[in-house]
């Protein structure tokens, strides 16, 4: 089976993770910050709060930025399910904003209407969640230009996207965002099996991601109110425990040092889908002049898409669909919201799929998947 995103995890990886199992330190050890600070580092932003999940950074995110009950949250439909459900976890209510039928990213055009039709009614976001599709940055400027005149915040899911670009700059930097969140998910660009960061540079909103990081509590004799001893502490929130462990951080900073490595391979076989496909009746994904991809996926269009589908699976190929719309799942729906709703993202999601893309992908697998696709399409 060819799949369609794996992990790339070699000897040093191994010894770097077996390293962690030899020492004092499990979980809270030194690998933990010393992966936050190759993160950020690389990023150029000044904090990374490394998570167990993406998904948990994007609760801690939601919650430090003080999303609650009768605030709105709004994203993008196309993306996966965590983007939209940290709101609610919130309390909060979620709307959505439909996709641009080129990037299918968060149209801008359509969060500005959106946004003057909520002015009128009294009922503006007070954070935009937009979301790196398949590893293009959003158009970032034109979104915080909006969040400066509308007043909300915005926290980045670039789940698919470290080491990517946004106008020569790193996706992580949070130039246009209060917040970055990364995942690493096996599937995504680097790995911890389990994991994800939050960055930001805003001390406050750090200091609070870390404070409900660990269950609210504090070890820091500045932040508590009294202090008995060395082995005080001061629970001062209700928080969770999101905290990364010392394995997963080990293998996220060896997997840190192939960043970029991984990240030319996935153009490499961008570019050689992109030229070999060129021929067929498919749409390629278009590529914004001010992004350079992370390409954690490759997403084509096609118009007989469950057929091209069910040829390719049944060839082994395990090709996959990012993503059914969220608004169209049945606890949305349930929510109150409509097939219909968001139409772009709605006709994007009947002709998607997504190809084998990862950095282990051989020139003879991916000749493989080209040449079905011919097949499947002849
Ligand atoms: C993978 C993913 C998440 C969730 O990541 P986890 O680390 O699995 O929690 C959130 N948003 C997007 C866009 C994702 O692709």
């Amino acid at each position: 089976m060819i799949p369609y995103g794996r992990q790339d995890i070699n000897q040093a990886d191994i010894d770097a993770v077996i390293e962690t199992l030899r020492s004092d330190w499990l979980t809270q050890g030194p690998a933990v910050p010393a992966f936050e600070k190759s993160v950020a580092d690389y990023c150029g932003a000044q904090y990374a709060l490394a998570v167990n999940s993406a998904t948990s950074a994007l609760h801690l995110a939601c919650l430090a930025l003080g999303v609650g009950k009768n605030d709105l949250v709004w994203t993008s439909p196309i993306t996966f399910v965590a983007s939209a459900n940290c709101a609610l976890y919130c309390g909060a209510d979620v709307d959505f904003v439909d996709i641009d039928a080129q990037t299918y990213n968060m149209s801008v055009e359509a969060l500005r209407t959106k946004l003057i039709n909520a002015e009128k009614t009294g009922r503006l976001p007070k954070v935009v969640i937009p979301v790196h599709f398949a590893g293009q940055s959003c158009e970032m400027k034109a979104i915080k230009a909006l969040a400066d005149q509308y007043g909300f915040q915005i926290i980045e899911d670039a789940s698919h996207a470290i080491g990517g670009r946004y106008l020569n700059e790193p996706i992580g930097l949070c130039r246009y965002a209060d917040i970055t969140i990364f995942s690493f998910h096996p599937v995504k660009i680097i790995t911890t099996a389990e994991g994800g960061m939050a960055l930001t540079n805003n001390p406050e909103l750090a200091q609070r991601m870390a404070l409900l990081r660990s269950h609210g509590i504090t070890r820091d004799a500045k932040q508590m109110t009294e202090n008995h001893g060395a082995w005080y502490y001061q629970q001062q929130d209700l928080g969770f425990n999101y905290r990364m462990t010392d394995m997963q951080a080990a293998l996220g900073l060896s997997q840190m040092q192939r960043l970029d490595d991984f990240i030319l391979k996935r153009h490499a076989i961008a570019q050689r889908y992109t030229q070999q496909l060129s021929e067929l009746p498919i749409n390629t994904p278009w590529q914004h002049p001010d992004t350079f991809s992370a390409y954690h996926l490759y997403p084509i269009r096609i118009n007989n898409r469950k057929s091209v589908f069910d040829k390719l699976r049944s060839a082994d190929i395990g090709v996959n669909v990012h993503y059914i719309p969220v608004h169209t799942q049945p606890y949305y729906q349930n929510l109150g919201f409509k097939i219909g709703d968001f139409p772009i993202a709605e006709a994007y999601y009947q002709e998607a799929i997504s190809l084998p893309m990862y950095p282990t992908l051989t020139e003879t697998q991916q000749d493989l998947v080209i040449d079905l696709l011919h097949k499947a399409l002849f």
